[in-house]
């Protein structure tokens, strides 16, 4: 289940189902790269050029997000063969609060 929120204007309207908040992927320990296998099937599907590979001497190129780049789109998710790429919810600063007391 995806995260989601609820607005304030949607909720003041009667509106009660919440909608997805900002999301960007993240890249999973299933990941063929991370287990020795060579695979750019995600960064393959990503128009906004958000996942790159990071070269390693000697090793084979590991995926990385670039989390400013990223819509959230899910584009890339049915490209990753092992499904290793999942969204998750953008985390928000605390809304500060007035004094409740
Ligand atoms: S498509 Fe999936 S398995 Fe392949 S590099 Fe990207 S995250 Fe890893
Ligand atoms: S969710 Fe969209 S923008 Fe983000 S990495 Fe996947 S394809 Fe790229």
């Amino acid at each position: 289940m995806q995260p989601t929120t609820l607005s304030r204007r949607n909720f003041l309207l009667g509106r009660r189902t919440a909608e997805p908040g900002p999301q960007v992927v993240l890249i999973g320990p299933g990941c063929l790269a991370a287990n020795g296998v060579v695979c750019r099937s995600c960064a393959e599907s990503c128009d906004a050029g958000a996942i790159r590979f990071r070269l390693q001497l000697g090793g084979i190129a590991l995926p990385e997000l670039d989390a400013t780049r990223c819509t959230g789109c899910a584009e890339c998710l049915p490209a990753c063969p092992t499904r290793a790429l999942v969204l998750q919810a953008v985390p928000t600063s605390p809304t500060l609060t007035g004094d409740c007391s």
